[in-house]
Formats: structure tokens, sequence, C-alpha cells
């Protein structure tokens, strides 16, 4: 037996011998674990799983040792993912830490930047938003004006964000500010992190039309934010700042894969809510055609997600795919979730009502909330942009 083959085998037991049976069932959206000072878990298996994955070190398994990690191989933790995705192993904890800060202090952070907040990322202790967009400088982030002035050794802040996505319940923020307004907008921008304690941090969340009050304004008025705290060097955190969105694309891109499945896959929805001639063929031709556009469209890009997976496990992805499938992942998403709501009929309108299912009332849910996912972390145009010019080469308009 090869190494490889020994490490997948210890994985595999240690995992059916660790993870909780009801952490290897979906997940509900509702069910996620994101850890931090005041973390809530859905019940107690979830709490014993993330604390037994943060104990083995696998909840940031390729991170160093010194940051929490238990420094895996890309091929052990390539083995690790198989394994949980074979036994349907609940992610135990996730967030922006993990998926963003996390692998931007690894390529940007001082060493004293990655020994103090890495650890507590991975062991579950702190939770990060992300304070990127403001009023007016969304899609052109680098029109940000969130002001910091330099007082020697530290910084004020004042300004406004927008969107930050649990904003009321991270502890810290990873904030794009601006410390030069003289020459390009991209050249003045630092790079820094703060509690989200400190004197001068309020949030206001702001309610969405599934109900989820998801994202906050995050106001900051005079917050004290002290130079140490600056990742990269001060006025060219535009440079980190498009290293970190690069991973969140990936992230999203992959979203669908992580995410719970539904009741049914699109062909049995349409066996169980559309009528069907006696060859168990869906009668309507048109929507026959839809869902045969869906299935060889998803089979693509299924395929070409699984070969970008294995490229980033072996660290030979071109990032530059990202943009590609962030675009492909959500709007292919969008697409599903609408199909499956017109097969649904009436069913697929369930809303605080008795009258429908759980799964019912879950797919409204996720026609409703997946349409976000085609504008958060760069919005489906933004991404167009984005790969005619780095992708195609094509002028830019
Ligand atoms: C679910 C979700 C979570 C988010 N979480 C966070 C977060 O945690 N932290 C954070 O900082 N931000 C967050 N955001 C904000 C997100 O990054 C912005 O919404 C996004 O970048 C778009 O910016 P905007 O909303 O200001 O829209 P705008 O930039 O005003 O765009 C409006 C429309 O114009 C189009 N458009 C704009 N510029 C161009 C162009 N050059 N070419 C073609 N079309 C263009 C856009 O595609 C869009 O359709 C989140 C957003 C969502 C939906």
């Amino acid at each position: 037996m090869s190494n490889l083959d020994t490490f997948r085998k210890q994985t595999g037991d240690w995992l059916e011998a660790n993870c909780p049976a009801r952490m290897r069932t979906p997940s509900k959206r509702s069910e996620g674990v994101y850890g931090g000072r005041n973390a809530v878990f859905p019940n107690e298996d979830a709490k014993i799983w993330m604390e037994r994955m943060v104990e083995k070190r696998w909840t940031a398994p390729e991170w160093a040792p010194e940051y929490g990690g238990a420094g895996l191989s890309p091929e052990e933790a390539k083995i690790l993912v198989q394994e949980m995705d074979r036994l349907q192993c609940r992610k135990p904890i996730t967030g922006h830490g993990f998926w963003m800060l996390g692998p931007a202090l690894l390529e940007y952070g001082t060493e004293a930047q990655k020994l103090e907040h890495l650890p507590k990322i991975a062991r579950g202790e702190i939770r990060w938003c992300q304070g990127y967009s403001e009023p007016g400088s969304g899609s052109d982030l680098a029109s940000l004006r969130c002001k910091a002035e330099d007082k020697g050794d530290h910084f004020i802040v004042n300004g406004q964000k927008s969107w930050t996505s649990d904003g009321d319940k991270a502890d810290w923020i990873f904030c794009l500010v601006r410390t030069n307004s003289d020459g390009k907008k991209q050249e003045g921008i630092t790079f820094v992190l703060f509690d989200m304690e400190s004197p001068g941090v309020s949030t206001r969340a702001v309610p969405l039309i599934t109900g989820d009050a998801h994202f906050c304004d995050t106001f900051l008025d005079n917050v004290k934010v002290p130079k140490e705290n600056i990742v990269g060097e001060i006025h060219k955190g535009w440079s980190v700042a498009k290293a970190l969105l690069v991973h969140e694309r990936k992230m999203m891109s992959e979203l669908e894969r992580n995410m719970p499945k539904g009741k049914y896959s699109v062909v049995e929805y349409a066996q169980h809510y559309l009528a069907l001639d006696e060859n168990g063929k869906v009668k309507d031709s048109s929507m026959r055609n839809r869902i045969t556009e869906f299935l060889m469209e998803n089979k693509t890009v299924g395929l070409a997600q699984k070969r970008a997976f294995e490229e980033g496990m072996a660290g030979v992805l071109d990032m530059r795919v990202t943009s590609i499938f962030k675009y492909v992942g959500t709007e292919n998403k969008k697409v599903k979730d609408e199909l499956i709501i017109d097969m649904m009929g009436v069913a697929g309108a369930g809303w605080d009502n008795e009258q429908f299912s759980d799964d019912e009332y879950y797919r409204a849910y996720e026609w409703m909330s997946g349409k976000a996912l085609t504008i958060a972390g760069g919005s489906s145009e933004v991404q167009l942009n984005l790969v005619s010019k780095r992708s195609l080469g094509l002028p830019e308009q």
C-alpha cells in the first residue's frame, strides 16, 4: 500500500468513527457553522463535529501547524475532501476567514499577522467579514472613499461600507480604506484589519426579499486602526484586494457543488410535478427542451468544474479561469432554480404557508436567494468584462 493509500484508509476510518451520524446528512443553509466569539450551532452534534475537526487540525488542513493547520500536502488534502464527500460529511465550519482572508494572509501577511490570525480562524474562535463595497463603489470598487487619516502609528478611519455580509455577527473585518486621494484611484488604497468591537464601529442590518437580514450597512466613525494591522504595503492594498477576490470567486464557483441539493434531481422534479405521456416522457415539448438543454449544459459545466477543482488541488490552476467559473456556476444555478420553480407551478410559490412541503419552501427560497450570487463577489457583467480582457485578450470598451 502506498503512503497515500494508507492515508486514505486512515482518513476514512477516522471520519467514520468521529463524524456524528447527523453531520452526515445534507445541511440546510440555516445550519451552517461559522464559529466566532458568539458561535451558534444548530445542534450539539454540529458543535462536537467542529471541535473534533479543530482538534485534528482538519478545518484548515493545508495550513502549516504553526498557523493552526495540519500541514497536509495538496494530495493528502484532496484525499480528505474526497473522503468527506464519499461519507457525506458536512463542512465542520466555514466562512470568510477560511475562503478569503486566510489565503490572502498566507500570501501577503507578515509572520506576526499569520501567527496572530490564522490559528484563531482554524480553531473557529474569530469570525471575519469583508468591508469592500461602499455606496457608489461596488463594481467600480477602486473608487472607494472610506478615508483613513495617517496619525503616525495608527489611522483614524471614517466612512461607510455597504452589503457587509454578516457584519453584525462577525468579530473582525478586513477592510479597504483610502489613504491617498492623489493619482490613480487604485494606488491610494490600503488593506487593513480591525476588531468590529472597536469604538466607532456600528452596523445596521438590511432585510432581503427572502426575509433574512444577511447584509449590513457598516458605519465607521473615527475608528482607530493600528498600522501593524496593514496587510501588504500602505497605498498598495489593491493587489491584496484583487488576490482575495480570486479566492472569493473560486469559492462562489464551487458553491453549487457544496450546497444542499434539494429533495429531487431535476429529472425527478419533472417526474413529480409535470404531466407525463404513456412512455413516461414529459408531455410539454417546450419544457422537455428546457430540461434537456439544462442537463446538457449542467453536465458540461460539472465536468469543467471537476477538472478545475482537481487542477486547483494540484496547484496548477490558471487563476484567470475563476471569473469564468464564477459567471457560469452562478448563472447556471439561476437557470436551474428557475426551471424547477416553473415545473412546480403553484407548489413553487411556497412561503410561510402550511400547505407547502419543506422542499417546496426550500425551492422558493433558493430561487430568490440564488439571484444574489450573480451579483456578490463581482456581478456577472463584470466577470464577462474580466474574461474578455484577461482570458481572451480583447480590447476594453
Ligand atoms: C449576496 C451578496 C453578498 C455580498 N457580500 C458583500 C460583503 O460581504 N462585503 C462587501 O464588501 N460587499 C458585498 N457584496 C457587494 C457586492 O460585491 C456588490 O453588490 C457587487 O460588487 C456589485 O456592486 P453594486 O451592488 O454596487 O452594483 P453596481 O456596481 O452599481 O452595478 C449595478 C449594475 O450595473 C452593472 N455594471 C456596473 N459596472 C459595469 C461595467 N463596467 N460593465 C458592465 N456592467 C456594469 C452591474 O453588473 C450591475 O448589473 C455582496 C453582494 C451580494 C449580492
